[in-house]
């Protein structure tokens, strides 16, 4: 028997083809209308359906270059399942490079959100019914804040055995246990009964090729454990360590900074990460670790203020 068509927004998508829809948002002030592009793969054989997103903040483009190379990638004939792809999901932040909406909200703190709500909620609400209700495993790929570069590793609850084992399959060299936030989307896809896994890598408003080869294989990897595309040749899994809590490293000074470390290198509790100068090079303040365990963010701004959050150490 033929599988079922996938319906999304107005349209149905059938089994062994691939559609673009445009979800309708708002309009602009000039009169534009704004739409949520979606791709949607629908398999002609079973399998699961997993949904794939990037730029929940407007600014982290490397996600969207990601879900760019593994659409790219995919064989339509041979395909299981149905894959949702939606490369910006924060359209309106996406066109300004603001992490944020116009209206100022974080679209990550306004999940599941309302039909009625904010902006951001109406956005968070619009992605909740069309895609996340209809699928039992997400990816939400991100990067690190303004001027922050994260070295790529996932996020997730590996408390609950289903997410650490697509964690595991993702296969970075790292993965951190994060509790679920309030308004996140990660949180208001599992209370949906979704598998969610967060990738970070990279930096905001720039493409980062080490971050997006890793994202692009660690999403084939997945795709391949839940047996949607042949297993990868490359299939030489790489060992991952797990942390259990991270934090920065603050400048306790001000002044221009110097790091000796660079992302993914482990350290020791006390180690000298660099230092703080004055404009004409004299030292101010040496940095240095307050646990041991992995970089996994460094600060990318060279002029430091007493308290700024300079490396991040997953322990
Ligand atoms: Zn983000």
């Amino acid at each position: 028997m033929a599988r079922e068509s996938f319906a999304i927004g107005n349209v149905r998508v059938r089994a062994g083809s691939a559609k673009e829809i445009e979800l309708p948002i708002t309009r602009l002030v000039t009169g534009a209308d704004v739409f949520l592009p979606v791709r949607v793969i629908h398999g002609r054989e079973d399998g699961p359906v997993v949904w794939v997103n990037a730029a929940t903040h407007g600014d982290e483009v490397n996600g969207t270059e990601v879900i760019r190379r593994v659409l790219a990638q995919l064989p339509p004939k041979t395909f299981r399942g149905t894959l949702v792809a939606v490369p910006i999901l924060n359209v309106l932040g996406f066109m300004t490079g603001d992490r944020y909406l116009p209206d100022r909200r974080d679209l990550n703190r306004s999940f599941p959100g309302s039909a009625r709500g904010s902006l951001a909620s109406r956005l968070a609400h619009l992605f909740m019914e069309e895609v996340v209700s209809k699928c039992e495993v997400g990816i939400d790929l991100h990067t690190g804040a303004d001027r922050r570069a994260n070295w790529p590793h996932i996020r997730a609850d590996l408390d609950d055995p289903r997410t650490r084992e697509l964690a595991e399959a993702f296969g970075m060299p790292l993965m951190l246990q994060s509790k679920l936030r309030d308004g996140s989307l990660r949180q208001a896809a599992r209370d949906r009964g979704a598998t969610v896994l967060l990738f970070e890598g990279g930096e905001n408003w720039r493409f980062d090729e080490y971050a997006i080869a890793a994202g692009v294989v660690g999403v084939r990897r997945v795709l391949a454990s839940l047996g949607m595309i042949e297993p990868l040749d490359d299939e030489e899994h790489p060992s991952t360590i797990e942390c259990r809590q991270s934090g920065w490293v603050r400048a306790k000074g001000t002044g221009i900074l110097h790091l000796d470390v660079t992302l993914g290198q482990p350290v020791e509790a006390g180690q000298r990460l660099g230092g703080l100068s004055d404009s004409f090079g004299r030292r101010v303040r040496l940095v240095h670790a307050d646990r041991t365990g992995t970089v996994i963010g460094l600060t990318t701004a060279p002029l430091v203020n007493s308290g700024d959050a300079i490396v991040h150490i997953a322990n």
